[in-house]
């Protein structure tokens, strides 16, 4: 007895080679992929071939490009973003930690996710997770010190961190990487030691960037919600000291960081919502890919990421789902729907490419092709 090929058919075909295209297919025999191309070929050269229609994509694996594994044990909550820290994040803290790595790996893992760039906030878990992971991709140990005047210090002992966890790094295994926590809360000394050590080292770098429009205001003025929350969580300490310069008009995080060097280094920039069209190409100029994370950004009440623009500037675009408490699952597959309804204009293929590809540059790994002769995976059958 013969088993004869199955043709899946879907919406959206990303191979892993060029661009997604829609109305695609492919060809299985066995185990192995016969053919990947359009449908109308594909029905017309396997007329024997039983197809399994409606699928909306078929592509790799997507990669969850931004996590916080070690906060899955925190509730959702939806707040605006300066309150959202200090009643959310900073309140919730003894429940971060490796217990909720664990529980956050797992649902990682159970979510068909081909690797994932996590931030990881105490050093056990670190050590847990360099040597215990099995999702391949990036650990950026945070580092969140907005007083320069223990920048050194704190760039001392971050060195030896990572110094000591390089060699807890596997074949296959995840790579270690470097986050200072975002351009407003690691101070412009620490950045410079930071991006220089980052560069020299060649760490990759995640920075939360422009997230809420608080954030704009903090640099333009020095004013607003998130200066007030900053002034009571670190006191006797003003803005333009972690700066070391005035806010001012035409200052946003993202020329701040150039004006440091830091994007010479080529950070991975998450979030990005609240930008200026100069931000865009500046962004696009230095090299650096961007995460957006659309869940997120609407339960803190961040406004809208500007995919299009973005795309028109070249910018590579990769897809997060944030921690628990902000992004609700860590479920990439999840954030892929939701961006596809907080961008109805925008051609959802472009989110695919994101999520697959978008998602390799940032955390590392290559796209698997789906061609002929190559086995196949079910899952490149994304749930819809
Ligand atoms: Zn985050």
């Amino acid at each position: 007895m013969t088993l004869s090929p199955i043709l899946y058919a879907a919406d959206i075909l990303y191979t892993g080679m060029g661009s997604p295209v829609r109305s695609g297919g492919v060809v299985v025999s066995g185990q192995t992929v016969a053919a990947a191309g359009p449908l109308a070929e594909l029905r017309q050269n396997y007329p024997q071939a039983r197809e399994v229609p409606g699928r909306r994509v078929i592509s790799p694996q997507p990669v969850n490009a931004h996590t916080h594994l070690d906060m899955s044990l925190y509730d959702f909550k939806s707040l605006p973003y300066f309150d959202w820290i200090p009643e959310v994040v900073i309140a919730g803290r003894a429940r971060r930690g490796l217990e909720g790595a664990r529980v956050g790996l797992e649902a990682v893992r159970a979510s068909g996710t081909a690797g994932m760039g996590d931030i990881v906030w105490d050093a056990a878990t670190m050590e847990w997770l360099l040597q215990e992971s099995d999702v391949p991709g990036t650990l950026y140990w945070e580092v969140l010190d907005p007083n320069p005047a223990s920048a050194q210090a704190t760039f001392e002992a971050t060195r030896e961190h990572i110094v000591a966890w390089r060699r807890l790094e596997r074949p296959g295994g995840p790579r270690l990487g470097l986050s200072p926590h975002a351009a407003h809360t690691v101070s412009h000394e620490l950045y410079r030691l930071l991006a220089e050590y980052a560069a020299g080292e060649g760490l990759p770098m995640q920075i939360h960037v422009l997230e809420h429009p608080s954030e704009a205001e903090l640099f333009a003025t020095g004013g607003g919600p998130l200066a007030a929350s900053m002034g009571r969580m670190v006191p006797g300490l003003s803005i333009s000291d972690i700066l070391g310069r005035e806010p001012s008009e035409g200052l946003t995080a993202v020329s701040y960081l150039e004006s440091l060097g830091v994007l010479k280094a080529r950070p991975t920039l998450v979030h990005m919502v609240n930008v200026t069209p100069e931000d865009i190409r500046t962004v696009a100029q230095s090299g650096c890919p961007v995460v957006t994370c659309p869940r997120s950004n609407r339960n803190l009440h961040c406004g809208t990421f500007p995919w299009q623009a973005y795309a028109a500037a070249g910018v590579e675009i990769a897809l997060g789902t944030d921690s628990v408490a902000s992004g609700e699952t860590l479920n990439i597959h999840d954030e892929i729907q939701a961006a596809w309804a907080v961008h109805p204009g925008l051609d959802p293929r472009l989110v695919v490419r994101a999520a697959v590809k978008g998602g390799r540059r940032v955390v590392g790994g290559r796209v698997p092709f789906i061609r002929r002769g190559e086995t196949w995976s079910e899952q490149y059958l994304w749930p819809d």
